[in-house]
């Protein structure tokens, strides 16, 4: 048995970055970590062949690069390794009818491609992006800020006082808005709002959905207006870097080390049992890094004490899952659209808003959608480390599916266990992205399939593939993630601190949530 000042359940960055911070101030920190390999959904694995570097989830880190974490400690990370590399043609759709469109970090070519579409549409998000550093202010401010009476009022204020009374609704308007509302308030062209809003399908943001057209809104603009990174030879880079800081700062981090229970005592956490019977004491904290539902019957096995708390606990809504598809390539996919698709980090297979609100209502009924969402991710492209030379690695998400299958929109795979038919499910995809790149499975050298009940498997906080640990939607987010009165990380058992994607402020590489506790718990 040891003592820490802080013990934490689950190595995720947003764990990692709460823990360097407390290392650094003088905390004793223990992290325990059931996997062989720390990260959570940021990690990268040869998951195909040799040389072949894969990011098993997480492959954009402009989130991590533009947090507040990193803003103050750039110099650390980087002294511990952390390499971003820079993303010029951020993202594209390819459309069925041979069109295509792309959001590059150069104005003049994103402008140009829309204006090809429509004049309006051009001088619109000219617009736009003019006014996005007035709007980010208050947006990013309002993101990186913990859900306190305190803070938000601040927030409100300062808007209030730069954008007055109807600027002030204008921006909640845009946080209530769903991506279709904003979309066709402000672009003509099917096709540029279809590229758009294929960023609320990254979250649980259909097009019809209140609440998500912040995220195709904050996704475009900032790509517009700083590029993209991804992280130079994987995600990782970010993992190795946090890991790096937690263990100079004399912090330990235990692999294959599975969180059994959080010790209680009269109300307080006092520690953690691991699954081999090994006890740990945290004179201070236990933060864990986990999904909402672990806390229930497993970490907590006689509740919190707060029969509200347990029961939201339970509650807690997820989101559709995702297939992940790994490929080594002998080369990139021949787009049929055109050549330019190539240079782009990401390209998007969604036909059109339609399409993906059916996609979102068929996996949300338990079936197989006949036509999935595709997000096609070539690092290689931005990153030529990842391979040997001249081959490629494709990532694709496979947007969104349901944990367990009911039917078949197609009516052609039989309802089963995912591990049975999911073989053929990534068939169907492949078979799409081969109908806007012809040829591409003859340049397949191998291939690796995650099935959503395989993420969890990898990470039990991908609750049925849910890559975002829980709906974003409007009454899970904000003041009510995880849920009402427990928005600031804290829990009714004293000592007990939630952190991570399930937590305020949601999924993605930001770190928000681990910086912000840290801060909490151990100061500025
Ligand atoms: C397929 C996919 C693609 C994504 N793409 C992007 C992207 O491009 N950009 C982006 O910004 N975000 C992306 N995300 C989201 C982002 O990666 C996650 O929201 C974020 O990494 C979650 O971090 P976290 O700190 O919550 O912990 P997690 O990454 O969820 O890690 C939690 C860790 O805790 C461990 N753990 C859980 N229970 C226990 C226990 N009892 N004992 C010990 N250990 C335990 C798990 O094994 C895991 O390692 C993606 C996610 C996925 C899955």
């Amino acid at each position: 048995m040891s003592e820490f000042d802080a013990i934490f359940v689950g190595a995720g960055h947003n764990s990692l970055a709460c823990a360097a911070h407390l290392a650094l101030k003088g905390w004793k920190i223990a992290v325990f970590e059931r996997s062989q390999a720390i990260g959570g959904a940021v990690r990268t694995a040869e998951y195909t062949l040799p040389g072949f570097r894969h990011d098993f989830g997480a492959m954009n880190l402009s989130l991590f690069a533009g947090s507040a974490f990193h803003r103050k400690y750039a110099n650390e990370l980087k002294s511990h390794g952390l390499e971003f590399a820079p993303v010029a043609d951020c993202f594209a759709s390819a459309f069925p009818d041979g069109k295509w469109f792309g959001v590059s970090n150069d104005l003049a070519k994103t402008a140009a491609r829309m204006a090809a579409f429509s004049a309006a549409d051009a001088a619109t998000w000219r617009r736009l992006v003019d006014a996005f550093p007035g709007e980010a202010e208050h947006l990013f401010r309002l993101l990186g800020s913990p859900m306190s009476a305190r803070a938000l009022a601040g927030t409100g204020w300062n808007l209030w006082r730069k954008k007055g009374f109807s600027g002030t609704l204008d921006t909640a308007r845009l946080l209530l808005s769903s991506p279709r509302a904003w979309l066709e308030e402000n672009f003509e062209t099917p096709h540029v709002r279809t590229t758009l809003a294929a960023w609320g399908m990254h979250l649980d943001f259909a097009p019809d959905i209140a609440g998500g057209a912040v995220f195709p809104y904050l996704e475009s603009m900032a790509n517009q207006s700083f590029g993209m990174v991804l992280g130079k030879g994987g995600a990782d880079t970010i993992i190795r870097a946090l890991a790096g800081m937690v263990t100079a700062a004399g912090g330990q981090i235990a692999t294959g080390a599975d969180v059994a229970e959080i010790t209680v005592s009269g109300g307080k956490a006092t520690g953690v049992r691991l699954a081999s019977g090994e006890t740990h004491v945290a004179r201070k904290a236990v933060v864990a890094g986990v999904a909402p539902k672990a806390l229930q019957g497993k970490l907590l096995p006689n509740g919190s004490g707060d029969a509200g708390f347990d029961a939201a606990m339970k509650k807690f809504r997820h989101a559709p899952g995702t297939m992940m598809i790994h490929l080594a390539l002998d080369g990139l996919p021949d787009w049929s659209a055109s050549a330019d698709l190539r240079r782009f980090a990401y390209v998007h297979l969604a036909p059109s808003l339609d399409a993906m609100s059916l996609v979102y209502q068929q996996a949300i009924a338990g079936l197989l959608p006949d036509q999935p969402v595709l997000v096609v991710g070539q690092p290689t492209t931005v990153d030529p480390t990842r391979a040997p030379e001249g081959k490629h690695v494709l990532w694709v998400q496979v947007r969104m599916l349901p944990a367990e299958i009911l039917g078949d929109a197609a009516g052609k795979i039989a309802p089963a266990h995912w591990d049975a038919v999911k073989d053929a499910y990534a068939e169907r995809a492949l078979d799409i992205i081969g109908s806007y790149a012809p040829g591409l499975r003859k340049k397949i050298l191998g291939r690796a399939v995650f099935s959503p009940l395989d993420l969890e498997r990898e990470n039990p906080n991908l609750v049925g593939g849910d890559q975002i640990c829980g709906s974003h939607h409007l009454a899970q987010n904000f003041l009510f993630r995880p849920a009402r009165s427990f928005a600031r990380w804290n829990t009714p058992v004293a000592n007990l601190y939630l952190t991570g994607a399930a937590t305020w402020p949601g999924a993605g590489t930001g770190a928000g949530s681990g910086f912000m506790l840290a801060q909490q718990l151990g100061g500025n």
